[in-house]
């Protein structure tokens, strides 16, 4: 079994750190900020065994070479389409992740759209997408394209529905907000918008969710639901008839009128 705990940095990022119960040994994705990891192995007396990276973005690699100084030897694994400095352990599509002293083992999926060869890993029932699919939302496409995006969320939603989503940013109130520009009607986003706001003023992460809870909220996600179709219609004054084009338009209009 995994356990799995948050490490905030730069206010909105999550490293999560990853560790069987009892043992010392520790993997972190996405570590942006070294320091903040560092302190918690330290408080806690853990040791550092590998690093998983999702894509190239500073905000999620930004520690690497502080680590990699701290634990040579260190693997570091991350998407190989992507120049990350550090990366020893290139890895894509079909490849399988394990690590010496942690009991895991993470299949890799490319998920590009976001940065052009973004991965996520999922294994143990836990999937880490980084930018790619938030809580309620979906990272911006920076580098991909609309279908590629839209057809990497597809690829994520075939997983079971309870596998627990640990997205690299606490995005999730934020994201409500433009859910219910989509869909004002659809109680499950009000339902999660309260239990959300309670675990924000506990100081809790609104995260893992699970794929279940965002097919109810997501509205990128949600791409065949009818009142989804029609408000990215009305955005995009037009008939929109395929998922794709209900996906861009969503993206779109977050884009340009919420965020
Ligand atoms: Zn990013």
């Amino acid at each position: 079994m995994l356990e799995v705990t948050p490490i905030s940095s730069f206010g909105d990022n999550y490293i999560w750190m990853l560790s069987n119960p009892g043992q010392a040994n520790v993997v972190v994705v996405d570590p942006g900020d070294a320091a903040q990891v560092l302190n918690r192995l330290e408080e806690r007396d853990l040791t550092l065994a590998a690093i998983l990276l999702t894509h190239h973005h500073y905000d999620h690699t930004g520690g690497v070479a502080e680590l990699l100084e701290r634990v040579p030897e260190l693997p570091v694994y991350g998407p190989k389409l992507e120049k990350i400095p550090g990366v020893n352990r290139p890895v894509g599509e079909g490849d399988r992740v394990t690590v010496d002293g942690v009991d895991l083992c993470f299949q890799v999926f490319d998920v590009p759209g976001h940065t052009a060869g973004h991965i996520a890993y999922y294994g143990e029932g836990l999937l880490f997408p980084g930018d790619t699919l938030f809580s309620a939302g979906c990272g911006r496409i920076f580098e991909g394209t609309y279908q590629q995006m839209a057809d990497a969320l597809k690829r994520l939603l075939a997983l079971p529905k309870e596998t627990l989503l640990y997205s690299a940013h606490e995005y999730t109130l934020d994201n409500i907000g433009f859910a219910k520009w989509v869909e004002p009607e659809n109680e499950a986003i009000h339902v999660r918008e309260k239990e959300c706001r309670k675990r924000r003023a506990a100081g809790e992460a609104t995260l893992p969710s699970t794929l279940e809870d965002e097919l109810a909220v997501n509205p990128f996600l949600r791409l065949n639901v009818p009142e989804v179709v029609a408000a990215a219609e009305q955005f995009a004054g037009r008939s929109l008839t395929d998922e794709v084009s209900v996906f861009t338009a969503l993206r779109q209009w977050k884009d340009e009128k919420y965020d």
